[in-house]
């Protein structure tokens, strides 16, 4: 089955035995009937699996081209899941730019369980070998990185990883199995946060996880019934019903990306624009090796980096709506250095090329016209 089907079928077959309803039903129950002790019919308590998320579970590994979908009740947790695979001793190799949220999980809790984490550079995979000890167990890969959209050549960190026989986990949130599909090119663990474009309409948090290796997979399976960060039904659905046109969504997220982008980069207030698609863009060799487009997510910076004015851009804005997060149909702006970064030492975020003036748009599938008026108007 080609990805467009998947999207629509994959892993659906007969998943209503009793009535063959077209969509997965919502079974919103904790628990099931057994008629002698372990008697059941597949399922027995829903923190161990139900049937929707089951369904939906089996959509996520479709889409991945992987074995086995887990399905979790946020991002973080599904990133929670594969940090405990670990032991305290370990270490970790990570892009050094990558989402907030995944910096401080890593940081202000795993540390404390004596897990050593080295945050590196990995646009040159080669970076990556300087770090390695018997120490370490998990490399960690965001690309594109957030908000810098940074690429990382994916089958290049894996070659390195089966080398040494380390696990390679890919955040895939900001490609999707769309775009990109990390277990193809070699990664063990594709992790996604289903809030974003998988869920695609802003009204659910979620996370998810493939592999394809059964022994892993049975670890991560239990670490989810064990630590039971798991999600319910009602989200599950509404995640399936998400996936259902994701390559749709796809589709005009990576048209009017580059419309937004292309106008952006041409506006004579704008520094410099971000994103993957420019043969100018310093990775776009690994964008174009291992991405099949360029995605709706774009960075930019004003001419003079004014603080106060990058603020007044997305206050100005109409169509786009100021607010954290990403991937849903409807076009959303971000101020890095005083709303997702703010927690960031200027100096340090700075590094990282989160400047007073940089903006973060993610692009809905709106009308292309409609979003390049606003913007516009908004940067005057
Ligand atoms: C949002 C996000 C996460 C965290 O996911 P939640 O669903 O918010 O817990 C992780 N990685 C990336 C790239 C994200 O954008």
């Amino acid at each position: 089955m080609k990805f467009n089907t998947k999207a629509i079928h994959g892993g659906q077959k007969n998943v209503d035995p009793a009535y063959g309803s077209v969509m997965p039903p919502i079974y919103q129950t904790s628990t099931f009937s057994q008629t002698t002790p372990g008697g059941h019919k597949g399922f027995e308590y829903s923190r161990s699996g139900n049937p929707t998320r089951a369904a939906l579970e089996r959509a996520f590994a479709s889409l991945e081209n992987g074995n086995h979908g887990l399905a979790f009740g946020s991002g973080l947790a599904a990133i929670d899941a594969i940090l405990k695979l670990l032991k305290s001793g370990d270490e970790v190799i990570s892009t050094s730019d990558l989402y907030g949220g995944t910096y401080r999980l890593f940081t202000s809790i795993y540390e404390d369980f004596g897990i050593k984490f080295h945050f590196v550079g990995m646009e040159n995979a080669a970076n990556i070998e300087h770090y390695i000890s018997d120490k370490t167990k998990l490399i960690w890969v965001e690309t594109p990185t957030n908000p810098m959209m940074n690429l990382i050549d994916i089958k290049a960190t894996a070659a390195i990883a089966k080398k040494h026989d380390i696990l390679l986990a890919v955040d895939n949130t900001f490609a999707t199995p769309y775009l990109q599909q990390p277990l193809e090119l070699g990664a063990d663990i594709v992790m996604h946060s289903a809030t974003k474009y998988l869920g695609g309409h802003s009204d659910v948090v979620m996370g998810a996880l493939v592999v394809n290796e059964n022994v892993l997979a049975d670890r991560l399976y239990f670490i989810q019934k064990a630590s039971g960060a798991i999600c319910g039904p009602q989200d599950c659905f509404l995640v399936l019903r998400g996936l259902k046109t994701l390559h749709l969504r796809m589709q005009r997220h990576c048209e009017n990306g580059k419309v937004v982008a292309e106008f952006l980069a041409n506006h004579p207030k704008i520094e410099k624009v971000y994103w993957p698609g420019f043969k100018t863009h310093p990775n776009h060799r690994i964008a174009k090796s291992q991405m099949k487009d360029y995605g709706g997510m774009i960075s930019f910076v004003t001419k003079g980096n004014n603080y106060n004015e990058a603020i007044q851009i997305v206050e100005n804005l109409k169509v786009f709506t100021l607010a954290e997060s990403l991937g849903g149909v409807e076009s959303l702006a971000g101020h890095p250095a005083s709303m997702t970064h703010a927690s960031i030492p200027k100096e340090e975020r700075e590094k990282i090329g989160v400047v007073d003036s940089l903006i973060r748009l993610s692009v809905g599938v709106e009308d292309a016209e409609d979003l390049i008026e606003d913007l516009k108007q908004a940067i005057g």
